[in-house]
């Protein structure tokens, strides 16, 4: 036997595919030649193998070896290939018995002393190969837990060629995956321990329950981050495809908790403000990784210290939090990751960021307002929800009686909230308020009551309001009426969502 075919997974974006990797050995001078688009990291393999596999003990073949995956139109990045391509070529060279490894995937790096390292992206790559009908997978012993994850598929470990040879030639035994970790993930920060703040809270419970996007003015040390931290806390839990899709790409980017669970809190992401392009929205050589936009998929990204984020920076977020995607250009075509975030912004009103507010601001006006004007168009605008943060008094802080309202009682308002938003909308395909078109909003049978809407129209006719920014206010307006446990919001709903909306002071 010269020939062998192992079976692989390759990622492309946050999908996999079944890889066949043949091997093939022939007369002529001795040489291994790699087919099948390899990108440079797969170039780096044919070294790697060759070291692992003399350092496990085994003989290399002395003859002119080909190594082919397939399909070749797949474009073929990282470094998951390494094992199979071993065993692929050991059969192929007699060291192996054919069929032992028939319908079993095989995913590993090696190394050179012949370990197997853990590969980013395994979750993926097995649930690829499940839904192929390949229900045993063979996976390095750092990524068992997260493989076993999928549901219906048989996970063996490895820690070595060697064991992975020796199991095949003499049975012995594959590790087993390590148990899931018995102890619940950490709870995140709670709303209890938020005190005072009543339009903040509140502005945070409308925008979980509608999925609206939120932005917090205030001056440094009002306790924007304490709100937007505890965001993630009052969102429901996340579904069983939604939890698949975020614990993929958490796997892809390699940062996955070791507890061998699927996320199923909404993921939550803070990057810094110097924080690169890249950094948001991914990249990197060889298999791409997930930036914090899609780390935070299905979840909360907050940006902080909005306005002195570079404007390149700015614009390369703006199309993916329209489309709800990022799409990278890589060298062989581009790479897609998934990426609907729910955006929390905070900013300081001013560049001099005075602590005390405007009390001790030098900044002159115009300063003032061209700090944040950066932040409309990329930002701003696809905000719902904008809010002044004040800092507590002493005198609110000491008064402050009992323990404020929690996050699950919180979360538990959303909950019921969002389940009539998603029934509401069901014909149109629409899951929150935040997804509404605005013409929706103000057509039959959704249109208010005139006398419902009154404040909310003299503030357009006033100017204080855009036509957009009454479009937004309706939205708000009934995600309101969704936590109050209307059928539909009336005046005093409406007259709250305008000062959601209109509660910030730059003007
Ligand atoms: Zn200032």
């Amino acid at each position: 036997m010269s020939y062998a075919r192992i079976m692989c997974v390759g990622l492309l974006g946050v999908t996999g595919h079944v890889v066949e990797v043949e091997a093939d050995l022939s007369q002529g001078l001795p040489a291994v030649v790699l087919t099948g688009l390899p990108d440079t990291s797969l170039n780096e393999a044919r070294d790697r193998v060759r070291a692992a596999v003399v350092n496990s003990g085994e003989s290399w073949p002395n003859r002119r070896i080909t190594v082919n995956l397939q399909p070749a139109a797949l474009p073929k990045q990282g470094s998951a290939f390494d094992l199979a391509i071993a065993a692929a070529l050991l059969t192929s060279a007699g060291e192996l018995p054919t069929d032992a490894l028939d319908g079993v995937v095989v995913l590993g790096e090696l190394g050179l002393d012949g370990a197997v390292r853990a590969v980013r992206g395994v979750l993926p790559m097995v649930a690829a190969a499940a839904r192929a009908g390949l229900t045993r997978v063979i996976v390095p012993l750092a990524n068992a837990r997260e493989a076993g994850v999928v549901p219906g598929v048989t996970v063996h470990a490895v820690d070595s060629l060697h064991r992975l040879v020796a199991h095949i030639r003499d049975a012995e035994a594959l590790l087993d995956p390590p148990p899931a970790d018995p102890a619940p993930a950490a709870a995140g920060p709670d709303l209890a321990d938020v005190a005072g703040q009543e339009l903040g809270r509140f502005g945070l419970e409308v925008a979980a329950a509608g999925g609206h996007h939120l932005a917090l003015f205030g001056a440094p040390g009002a306790g924007k981050t304490m709100l937007a931290e505890r965001l993630p806390s009052i969102l429901p839990e996340l579904d069983d495809e939604a939890a698949l899709e975020v614990t993929a790409l958490h796997s892809i980017a390699g940062v996955l908790p070791p507890d061998g669970r699927l996320v199923r809190r909404p993921p939550y992401q803070a990057p810094h403000h110097t924080a690169s392009a890249a950094a948001l929205v991914g990249g990197g050589s060889g298999l791409a990784r997930p930036g914090a936009l899609s780390l935070a998929h299905r979840g909360v990204l907050f940006l902080d210290e909005a306005a002195e984020i570079p404007s390149a920076t700015l614009q390369a977020l703006r199309q993916p939090l329209e489309t709800g995607r990022v799409v990278l250009a890589r060298a062989r075509g581009t790479t897609e990751f998934p990426a609907r975030v729910q955006l929390v912004m905070a900013a300081n009103p001013c560049p001099c960021a005075s602590p005390a507010g405007d009390q001790h601001c030098t900044c002159a006006p115009a300063v003032r307002r061209r700090y944040l004007a950066k932040l409309s168009g990329p930002l701003l605008d696809r905000i719902d929800i904008r809010l002044t943060i004040a800092p507590l008094s002493a005198a609110q802080l000491t008064t402050a009686t009992g323990p404020a309202t929690s996050s699950a009682q919180v979360g538990a308002r959303v909950l019921a909230a969002r389940a009539a938003a998603t029934a509401r909308w069901a014909e149109g395909g629409w899951r929150t308020n935040a997804e509404v078109p605005g013409p929706v909003l103000r057509r039959a049978p959704w249109r208010l009551p005139v006398t419902d809407t009154r404040d909310l129209r003299a503030s357009l006719d006033r100017g204080l309001l855009s036509a957009r920014g009454f479009d937004r206010v309706l939205r708000l307006a009934w995600s309101i009426g969704d936590l109050d446990g209307r059928e539909r919001p009336a005046r005093a709903e409406v007259n709250e969502a305008i000062q959601l909306r209109m509660g910030e002071s730059h003007g």
